[in-house]
C-alpha cells in the first residue's frame, strides 16, 4: 500500500473510520493510531508494528470528560491529576469500563488513558466519535519515531497515512502512573518528572519508580531491552574494559569532559545540558547513528534527576543486550 506523508485531517480521520491505521503526531513521539474501540483495527497495530499482544496500549482521548467513558471507580486524584498535567505526557491507568476491547488492555482489567498535547492530533481526535489506541509507530524494539520521516522510514508501504505535525516537543513517551485512592505508582518514568508529581501532590503518597509496589505485571510490555538501534550502545564509564573500535562518543552536553584521543565522531545530546533539550534529540540522534552506519558507540548519561530520570532508563533499555527481556 502506498503510505502518504501529509497535514490533511480529514483524509487522517477517513482512513481511522475505515479502521486502518494512521501515523500521528504528539507531543511525546509519534503514534501508530486506531480506533481503540474496535478490535479489528486494533490487531492491526500489533501486526504493523510485530508488536506482542501481552504489551498493552495506550488510549488516547480528546479531553479530560472522557476519562469516564472508558474509565470505572476513578479516584478523585486521577481526576486532579488529569485536570493539572493534560493535555500532557501523563498516563493514568485506571479501571477500565467493559466498552474497552481486552486486546487493548492485554486482557487486563486496566486501562492507560491520555490525552496528547498536540494541535492536529486533538483536532483529529474531535473530528472522531471513538478514541485513538497509539503506541509509539515504530517496529516494536526499535528506537521511537519523533519525526513523519522517522515513521516512514520503517513503516512505508504498511500504512496508509501519516499526519505530519513536525518534529515532538518532548520527544520521549509518556509517564505512567497507577492511580489508587490516595497514592500514586510510578510505572514508568517519562516527560513528566517524579519531582513535577511530587510538588504538585506534596500530600499525596508517591512510589517511585524504584520502589513499585505491584509485581511487574503492573506495566507489563516494559522490556530491558528496548528503544534499542541497531548499533551497539556503551556505557562512557566503561570503555576501559571494551576491545571493540568505538567510532562515535555521545556525550551529554557540549561542555562535558571529552575522552582524550578517542579518535571516534562526537555527538552531543544538548548544548547546554537542558533536561528538555536532551529528551527532544535522544532518539533522533540514535537514528541519526544507524544511518550513518556506526557500528559501536558510547554515550554519556545524564544527570540522573528531572527528566533525566526518563532518559537514563532509555538509555538503559537501549543499551541492554538483546537477548535479555524479562
Ligand atoms: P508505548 O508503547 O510507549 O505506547 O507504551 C505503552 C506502555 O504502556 C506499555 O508497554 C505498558 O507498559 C503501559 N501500559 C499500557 N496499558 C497499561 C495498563 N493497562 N496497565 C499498565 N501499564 C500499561
Ligand atoms: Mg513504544
Amino acid at each position: 500500500m502506498p503510505t502518504i506523508i501529509g497535514t490533511d485531517i480529514h483524509q487522517a480521520a477517513d482512513f481511522l473510520r475505515k479502521n486502518e491505521t494512521v501515523g500521528i503526531p504528539t507531543e511525546t513521539v509519534y503514534g501508530l493510531a486506531a480506533n481503540a474501540l474496535n478490535e479489528q483495527a486494533v490487531a492491526k497495530i500489533f501486526e504493523v508494528k510485530n508488536r506482542p499482544f501481552f504489551d498493552p496500549l495506550i488510549v488516547h482521548i480528546k479531553d479530560v470528560s472522557q476519562i469516564h467513558l472508558f474509565a470505572a471507580d476513578i479516584p478523585k486524584l486521577a481526576l486532579k491529576l488529569a485536570e493539572n498535567f493534560w493535555p500532557g505526557p501523563l498516563t493514568l491507568v485506571l479501571k477500565k469500563q467493559n466498552i474497552v476491547p481486552d486486546l487493548v488492555t492485554s486482557g487486563g482489567d486496566t486501562v492507560a488513558l491520555r490525552m496528547p498535547n498536540n494541535e492536529m492530533t486533538l483536532e483529529l481526535l474531535k473530528q472522531l466519535d471513538f478514541p485513538l489506541a497509539a503506541p509509539s509507530a515504530n517496529p516494536f524494539t526499535y528506537v521511537s519515531p519523533t519525526s513523519a520521516v522517522h515513521v516512514f522510514d520503517q513503516l512505508q508501504g504498511k500504512i496508509p497515512y501519516i499526519l505530519d505535525g513536525g518534529s515532538c516537543k518532548v520527544g520521549i513517551e509518556s509517564t505512567i502512573v497507577r492511580v489508587l485512592e490516595n497514592s500514586l505508582e510510578i510505572l514508568r518514568p517519562g516527560g513528566i518528572s517524579e519531582d513535577a508529581l511530587r510538588s504538585f501532590l506534596p500530600d499525596v503518597q508517591i512510589f517511585g519508580i524504584n520502589e513499585n509496589i505491584s509485581s511487574p505485571i503492573a506495566a507489563p510490555g516494559q522490556l530491558e531491552h528496548h528503544y534499542s538501534p541497531f548499533c551497539k550502545l556503551y556505557a562512557l564509564e566503561d570503555h576501559i574494559k571494551l576491545d571493540v573500535q568505538i567510532d562515535a562518543v555521545i556525550y551529554w552536553s557540549k561542555k562535558s569532559e571529552k575522552l582524550k584521543d578517542s579518535g571516534a565522531q562526537n555527538f552531543y545530546f544538548t548544548e547546554n545540558g537542558e533536561f528538555s533539550e536532551g529528551s527532544k534529540n535522544l532518539f533522533a540522534l540514535l537514528r541519526k547513528l544507524d544511518k550513518g552506519n556506526f557500528k559501536n558507540v558510547l554515550f554519556e548519561w545524564a544527570p540522573n534527576e528531572n527528566l533525566g530520570v526518563a532518559i537514563n532508563d532509555r538509555l538503559k533499555r537501549a543499551s541492554a543486550k538483546r537477548s535479555s527481556i524479562i
